[in-house]
């Protein structure tokens, strides 16, 4: 019954009285996309491109093939949104011909834009190549650096998103606590942010995400984690920009609720998880997630979070 229910739920992400969250996909390339259409994703939400850079190990994947794999995606999704993520290489995503080998901590080493400002070339390649595929068609097109610690770092991507021509929206992924600190002043060069809470919970919590035994610091409902959130959210909408999530927390039917209740504009997740955040999304108000949200900030830890947004929304 549960699984029929969900099977006929589609259309766009909304609560119960008409607040719209577009709910996108999170995919890896061209063949997550039929995935993404079945569950009846808005758009996408974050394309991650590593897997372009996976076949070679001494050289970037040329602009000709990355056109074509950028173009397939893009062409999935005629009038929806895709984001695409620039190349987020270092850290849990090595790549030998631009990681350094000898960090001694490569999750506070050179990784995502760091990477990429050390080898512009790369970077440019990768715009170029997004310009020409996005070219002649009707999508809207955004494309979003991740590890954007500060305003120089977003402003070096816009900088280099403008250079290359692009007619895209260009955003900053909020990873790192100095970025959600300072939102607002990274707002002054990137027109939205989009919360990568996978590696924000990481850096907030100094706990690797690759480390099981430090896994409870990474629970996306660790209040301290939706603190940040908020500021993101409340920054982006003081300035009239969007702001979404697309880390795992967004695949949380619950905390998608509070995520929207804290002013997050849009959720990408795995296409799996689309039609349960839509289906809970349905049965609650906007007023309903911002009380749930308001409830499981004023919790000391994940669990009370949790339990504190599950009794606002089942309450009512
Ligand atoms: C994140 O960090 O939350 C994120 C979406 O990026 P990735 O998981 O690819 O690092
Ligand atoms: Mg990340």
């Amino acid at each position: 019954e549960r699984k029929a229910a969900l099977a006929a739920s589609s259309g766009p992400g909304v609560t119960a009285d008409g607040h719209k969250v577009p709910l996108l996909a999170n995919i890896g390339g061209p063949a997550d996309v039929p995935a993404a259409l079945e569950a009846g994703a808005e758009g996408v939400g974050l394309f991650r491109t590593e897997f372009l850079f996976l076949d070679d190990s001494k050289n970037a994947p040329s602009e000709e093939k990355q056109v074509t794999a950028y173009r397939q995606v893009l062409e999935a999704f005629p009038e929806g949104r895709v984001v695409v993520r620039v190349l987020d290489a270092g850290a849990d995503k090595p790549l030998e011909f631009l990681t350094p080998a000898d960090e001694p901590n490569p999750a506070l080493g050179v990784r995502g834009l760091r990477t990429l400002l050390d080898h512009p070339e790369v970077l440019r390649t990768q715009l170029t190549a997004l310009a020409k595929a996005a070219e002649g068609l009707p999508v809207h097109l955004e494309v979003m650096a991740p590890m954007v610690a500060d305003r120089a770092d977003a402003k070096a991507f816009a900088d280099a998103c403008r250079e290359a021509g692009l007619h895209a929206k260009y955003g900053a992924m909020v990873e790192i606590p100095s970025a959600a600190l300072r939102a607002r002043s990274i707002l002054r060069e990137v027109e939205f942010l989009s919360l990568g809470t996978n590696d924000l919970a990481q850096y907030t919590f100094a706990a690797d995400r690759q480390v099981g035994a430090v896994s409870r610091l990474q629970d996306p409902w660790q209040p301290a984690l939706l603190d940040l959130v908020a500021l993101s959210a409340e920054a982006a909408r003081a300035e009239g920009k969007s702001c979404g999530v697309c880390g795992e927390a967004a695949s949380d039917p619950l905390l998608a609720c509070v995520l929207t209740g804290l002013g997050v504009t849009s959720l990408s997740m795995g296409a799996a998880s689309i039609p349960y955040v839509r289906a809970t999304l349905a049965k609650h108000t906007l007023a309903q997630c911002e009380r749930a949200a308001a409830a499981a900030r004023t919790a000391d830890s994940a669990d009370e979070a949790r339990a504190a947004a599950q009794a606002v929304l089942s309450g009512e």
